[in-house]
């Protein structure tokens, strides 16, 4: 049977554009679907636009510490509006720029909320399509607890938008997004709460850097409540909100910012027309080369849960394309040695086993760790500290992790996720010259563990 498309992607996000845009290089003949913006999360309401908030927030602590160094500067004023609107202005560009790409790659382009009509049919905007392949890259959707008052509090969807900087933000949750918001509108100047309902926030890190991370956000004056969790939120006469926890406390706050996770976005998607089926947390289930029960149609991205990263969702994309149209080039992708950054303020950087992952996998663990005053500060008051760590497997040597919580940490441990997927030991790392003067020279010369 002759299709319309070989292959139509449903989603104009990180892993959809990628696999379209492959996929026409490979010659396929691929539209894409997208209904709200062009990018998809990443770009509009993500890694993008937070990234700026951050720089935004940055500039405090540079104002602060340039007296050191002999600068005086003026008052200091921000004004969220502008960085609002210059944010919007550089989002608009990248808009344009992803429509150029898709166009100018060959792909159609149709502007629209997509429906699967069985699987080889999709219907948007009135019209119906055939393809040989449907992909499902629709991304994810913040998911808020529905507890009494829920409509009073906000998503990182909204955030971005907000028309003024709240005087009192309650942020609640203790992943990425939590703690990223949490150092945007402390640094922008706001009265910032974070609670997070367990111990110790960022589950699944490092437990040194969540510690350390705790210590620096304390001494920033950033106020953290673990072991807290909202019982409701009430809106009170003055338009302020009332958040009454589980424990009987109340407080108060201008803005209850939800960060608890995100759920894949399949609302009006048609599934149920298909053989499409689910994993237990509700995210499409596919095979490790992306396919789903119902054979012509694969899917990426945050939509399978399995690793929401941008560059994840890339790599996906490309091994989508290369699998139905390139299939000599596919390459499985592996999963093992994904570096991530938060990118709270300080920044942690982070690539391999927590020191709390390999012992559990059954390795014999030597441990170095560093926590040095970054010579920047030297000059000022300021007392942050910078937090270094190896894990090393004390049988073969090789470097297992590395973790980082201090100024630049993602850009440092990029370059190392490279030497650990190369399986570089810590002999390696020893005899690397160091570049000096660096905080990332400390990553080649620490010598005497701290613990085995
Ligand atoms: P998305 O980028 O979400 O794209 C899905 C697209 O599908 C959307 O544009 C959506 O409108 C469209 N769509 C959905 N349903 C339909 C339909 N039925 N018809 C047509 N179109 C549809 N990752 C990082 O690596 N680094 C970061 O710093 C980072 N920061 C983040 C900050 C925030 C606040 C958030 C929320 C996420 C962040 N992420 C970050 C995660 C990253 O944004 C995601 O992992 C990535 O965007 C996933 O790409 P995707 O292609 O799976 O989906
Ligand atoms: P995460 O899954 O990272 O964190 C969710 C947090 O919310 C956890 O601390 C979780 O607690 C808590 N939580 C979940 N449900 C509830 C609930 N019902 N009540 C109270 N707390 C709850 O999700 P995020 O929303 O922060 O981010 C989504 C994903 O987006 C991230 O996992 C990441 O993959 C990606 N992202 C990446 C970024 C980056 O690369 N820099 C930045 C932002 C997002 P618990 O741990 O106890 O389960």
């Amino acid at each position: 049977m002759a299709y319309d498309f070989d292959l139509y992607v449903i989603g104009a996000g990180s892993g959809g554009v990628r696999a379209a845009r492959f996929a026409a290089g490979f010659g396929a003949k691929v539209a894409v679907a997208e209904s709200r913006y062009l990018g998809g999360t990443c770009v509009n309401v993500g890694c993008v636009p937070k990234k700026l908030l951050v720089y935004g927030a940055h500039f405090a602590e540079d104002f602060e510490q340039s007296s050191g160094f002999g600068w005086t500067p003026g008052e200091a004023k921000f004004d969220w509006a502008t960085l609002i609107a210059n944010k919007d202005r550089e989002i608009n560009r990248l808009n344009g720029i992803y429509r150029n790409l898709l166009v100018n790659s060959g792909v159609t382009l149709h502007e629209g909320h997509a429906k699967i009509v069985d699987p080889h049919q999709i219907e948007i905007n009135g019209e119906r399509y055939t393809a040989k392949n449907i992909l499902i890259a629709t991304g994810g959707w913040p998911q808020i607890p529905e507890i009494p008052g829920h409509e009073h509090a906000i998503s990182s969807n909204q955030a971005f938008f907000l028309k003024e900087l709240p005087k009192r933000v309650l942020v609640v949750g203790g992943g990425y997004i939590a703690v990223e918001f949490a150092g945007i509108f402390h640094g922008l100047g706001a009265d910032t709460t974070l609670l997070y309902r367990g111990e110790l926030f960022l589950r699944g890190f490092d437990g040194a850097v969540r510690k350390h991370l705790q210590e620096e956000l304390t001494k920033r004056g950033m106020n953290l409540q673990f072991n807290a969790d909202i019982e409701r939120i009430d809106k009170q006469s003055d338009g302020s909100l009332k958040v009454t926890l589980k424990d009987g406390r109340e407080l108060e706050a201008d803005c209850v910012f939800y960060a608890t996770g995100r759920r894949p976005m399949l609302d009006n998607l048609g599934l149920e027309n298909t053989g499409v089926k689910l994993d237990k947390k509700g995210f499409v289930e596919v095979d490790e080369q992306y396919q789903t029960a119902e054979p012509s149609i694969l899917a990426l991205g945050d939509v399978i849960g399995r690793v929401q990263l941008t560059p994840v969702a890339l790599a996906e994309g490309m091994a989508v394309a290369r699998r139905l149209f390139q299939p000599e080039q596919y390459r499985p992708l592996d999963y093992k040695m994904i570096p991530t950054a938060v990118f709270s303020l300080p920044n942690i950087g982070t690539v391999g086993f927590t020191e709390e992952e390999a012992r559990e996998a059954g390795h014999d663990v030597v441990i170095f760790e560093s926590r040095f005053r970054p010579m920047k500060l030297t000059l000022t008051e300021c007392q942050e500290r910078t937090l270094m760590k190896l894990v090393v497997d004390a049988k073969t040597d090789k470097v297992l992790g590395c973790h980082m919580v201090g100024p630049e940490a993602g850009e440092i441990v990029q370059g190392l996720a490279i030497a650990l997927k190369a399986g570089a030991t810590k002999r390696d790392f020893d005899e690397t010259i160091g570049v000096h003067p660096t905080a990332a020279e400390e990553f080649v010369t620490m010598r005497t563990p701290v613990a085995g």
